[in-house]
């Protein structure tokens, strides 16, 4: 399998055209390409160019709209409400995270509750954003169904990730981004096209067996929430979070509506933000310092994020599955 080097303003470029050529007005498409672009730069590999042709094939059903714009409203002092009218999670969220920003800046506590938009890529992208901003940031979102409940054999939860960003001063930002599968699905299709297993205990075979190969999982299997019964309770938050908090579908319903033209369908996110500044009387900046310090004084340990910032630094080219390109190109 052989790859290509495209630098950065080269994989922009790549990804701007196939959004634009498919629909999507200029500001889409920067706001498109600007995140695919992003999640190359720091190794996100599963939400970069390989989800493009996916976001494609939404655009050319009419699934999603390239050219719509969210209405935002601000409901309370702590409530922003964004209908996403079908365009893209990015789109909503480059529209609404400075609301939520400013309410919870200014009331120490804010919830972005977002509808109608389509999601699937990374996380991080919008809680660290909340998180340079001095605040503390949740978010999460759930999906089609592919996770079996613990105790089930079939899949009910999305993979349902959620990202968790902690500010610093003068520091980026601690960020973890998680599916709360044991695996992203775009990892086991990864895993897959480059001819990897994946780690006993990802998923099971539509059997509902153990097994270790991506396309038994990916091709008619299941995952397995992370921790057992303990990730299923997270999983379950996630629906209840993303889907009936914010007025959106769960998982299941998610897939009873969408037309399977293999685009993102439509879904909710929640985002919540809090002001360490309202609620905390301590320094909680050289406070929590002192906590990371402490947790990377004990051996092999990392924070999460740092994979990403380290990645952030390389500012050459990446080196993208050659197939994949191609097919890019061939869709613009
Ligand atoms: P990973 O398991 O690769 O990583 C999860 C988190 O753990 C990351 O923040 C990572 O930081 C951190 N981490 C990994 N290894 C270590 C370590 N040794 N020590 C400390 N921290 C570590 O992510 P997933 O495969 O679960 O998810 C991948 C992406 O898929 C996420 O961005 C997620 O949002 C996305 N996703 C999106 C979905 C959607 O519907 N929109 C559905 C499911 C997943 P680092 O990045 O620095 O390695």
């Amino acid at each position: 399998m052989s790859n290509i080097s495209l630098s950065l303003d080269e994989i922009f470029i790549l990804a701007k055209n196939v959004f634009f050529k498919n629909g999507c007005d200029e500001e889409t498409s920067n706001i498109m390409a600007d995140l695919v672009m992003k999640a190359e730069r720091d190794g996100s590999l599963s939400h970069g160019l390989f989800r493009v042709p996916a976001y494609v094939s939404g655009l050319k059903s009419g699934k999603i709209n390239g050219k719509g714009n969210p209405d935002i409203k601000i409901i309370s002092a702590s409530v922003v409400k964004a209908n996403g009218n079908n365009c893209l999670a990015p789109v909503v969220l480059n529209k609404s995270i400075p609301e939520l920003i400013k309410l919870a800046k200014e009331n120490g506590v804010a919830i972005l509750s977002i509808t109608n938009s389509h999601h699937m890529a990374a996380m991080w992208p919008e809680t660290e954003i909340i998180a340079e901003q001095g605040l503390v940031a949740i978010a999460c979102t759930s999906y089609k169904p592919a996770v079996a409940p613990a105790g089930s054999i079939k899949p009910l939860f999305g993979t349902n990730p959620i990202s968790f960003a902690w500010p610093r001063k003068n520091k980026p930002p601690v960020v973890f981004d998680m599916a709360t599968a044991s695996m992203a699905m775009g990892e086991v299709q990864v895993a897959k096209r480059e001819g990897h297993k994946v780690p006993l205990g990802t998923g099971l075979t539509k059997e509902g067996k153990d097994t270790t190969d991506p396309a038994e999982i990916a091709d008619g299997g299941v995952l397995l929430p992370f921790g057992g019964y303990k990730g299923s309770g997270i999983a379950m938050m996630v629906e209840l979070l993303a889907g009936a908090l914010v007025g959106d579908n769960f998982s299941y319903e998610t897939a009873e509506k969408d037309n399977n033209d293999g685009g993102p369908p439509s879904g909710g996110e929640f985002i919540l933000a809090i002001s360490p500044d309202k609620l905390s009387d301590t320094d909680w900046d050289t406070h929590s310092s002192k906590f990371f310090d402490k947790m990377k004084s004990m051996g092999d340990v990392r924070l999460p994020g740092e994979r990403r910032y380290k990645n952030r630094l390389d500012k050459g080219p990446r080196h993208i599955n050659e197939d994949l390109v191609n097919k890019i190109k061939s869709l613009s």
